[in-house]
């Protein structure tokens, strides 16, 4: 599993940082990035979570890739 976060879209908030430390990380911009590529199995739940949370729907999941 891959998962994109729209620049466009992003408005910063890090909740999916919150979600997902280890998969997406505001530390270096103010958009969110992706740190985790593929994301491993044991934070797929995680990453799907952010996912939901996104209040924006900035991330987007490409499946069948891990
Ligand atoms: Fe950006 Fe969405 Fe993450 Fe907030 S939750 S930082 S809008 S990708």
């Amino acid at each position: 599993m891959r998962v994109h976060v729209d620049p466009e879209l992003c408005i910063g908030c890090g909740i999916c940082e919150g979600d997902a430390p280890e998969v997406f990380s505001l530390a270096t911009s103010t958009v969110a990035q992706v740190i985790m590529d593929p994301v491993k199995p044991e934070f797929e739940a995680d990453a799907r979570l952010a996912v939901g949370d996104c209040r924006e729907s900035a991330i987007s999941i490409e499946d069948g890739d891990e």
